[in-house]
């Protein structure tokens, strides 16, 4: 049984930041562009890896939602896909693995 206490913990602070950090992204997406020709390809290239960043954290906020539910569930600990427990340090490393490493692995 993995220590759900500490990793509803972690989670939940990860959580909040991840959502602090792409309400900030969205913020600076909603900023007008400059009049200046040369100052909008600066403003739209930065738009461009904001729009990048921002499908990360939705993304990040995605996993770390699901691991959240899987601690509900019960379930948290187990991979996802076979059902194995996940190896502690590895929820350590990244409380919100959803697959042991070996289904992480065939993944890539
Ligand atoms: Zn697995």
């Amino acid at each position: 049984m993995a220590d759900t206490a500490a990793a509803r913990k972690s989670l939940e602070s990860q959580l909040a930041e991840l959502k602090t950090r792409q309400s900030r992204i969205v913020e600076d997406l909603a900023q007008p562009l400059d009049r200046d020709a040369s100052e909008q390809a600066v403003e739209m290239e930065d738009d461009d890896s904001l729009r990048g960043q921002a499908a990360l954290v939705a993304r990040e906020i995605v996993s770390v939602t699901r691991a959240l539910t899987r601690i509900e569930d019960g379930t948290y600990g187990q991979c996802v896909r076979c059902g194995a427990v996940i190896a502690p340090e590895r929820l350590k490393a990244r409380p919100e693995a959803a697959l042991c490493i070996a289904c992480a692995r065939n993944e890539q």
